[in-house]
């Protein structure tokens, strides 16, 4: 199925009074449907695997904003280091350490959204309120990466009342550190939303959704 370009538009016009960024995920499509996607004006794309972002990348136009949104290895931060625009889903010390060292390898400061855990669910990941504070005190020390706000993901789930109560615990963490001045710290990003529940995201604050089905129809995931 090819990129819904009337969808985009009309998301665009349904959150153009909430000033929210919209990314679209095209993680297992081809370039083709990426490319439909920038043709219609999309601009940045959320990718989940280190391989595939880096053959995409090699091959469409180099204006694209590229976020890395999955899971994100230690020993593959290297691939993308040199031109992923932001690293979504940040979500240990462990691996932000690798981030700056990528960084200054190379010296360019990479952005960052710390991910943190916000579901009722064991399967996803991210850092709790305590690991948060850890590594916003250890800040200042990592010179190559700059944290420009948090991620999370919700519970998948048709409960509404969870979801939003979810989101909204992320939002008042965002507002809790959102004043704080640090080194490698401007935090004015809060990613959250999906296809299923964008809607209670920006409801509950969110200035970043990404948006994959709804733009380029169910995934394959057998890939
Ligand atoms: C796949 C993915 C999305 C997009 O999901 P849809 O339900 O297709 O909109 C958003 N965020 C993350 C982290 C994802 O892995």
């Amino acid at each position: 199925m090819p990129f819904l370009s009337k969808v985009y538009t009309s998301l665009q016009n349904e959150l153009a009074s909430n000033e929210v960024c919209i990314i679209a995920v095209s993680k297992t499509k081809p370039v083709e449907d990426l490319m439909d996607a920038y043709t219609a004006g999309v601009r940045d794309f959320g990718e989940n695997y280190v391989q595939e972002l880096v053959d995409k990348q090699s091959v469409l136009p180099t204006d694209i904003r590229w976020h890395f949104i999955g899971h994100l290895q230690t020993n593959k931060v290297k691939y993308i280091a040199p031109f992923v625009h932001l690293i979504q889903g940040v979500d240990s010390e462990k691996l932000l350490l690798e981030i700056n060292k990528q960084g200054k390898k190379i010296n360019r400061k990479i952005n960052c959204l710390l991910q943190i855990y916000i579901a009722k669910e064991e399967s996803k990941f991210g850092m709790n309120e305590d690991e948060l504070k850890h590594v916003i005190s250890i800040l200042p020390t990592l010179e190559f990466v700059n944290i420009t706000g948090l991620m999370g993901m919700a519970s998948f789930s048709d409960n509404q009342t969870l979801i939003k109560q979810e989101f909204e615990y992320l939002h008042q963490l965002f507002n809790g550190i959102k004043q704080l001045s640090i080194p490698n710290f401007s935090p004015h990003i809060l990613s959250m939303g999906m296809s299923a529940d964008y809607k209670i995201a920006v409801e509950c604050g969110s200035n970043m959704i990404r948006i994959g089905s709804m733009l380029f129809g169910e995934r394959n995931y057998t890939r």
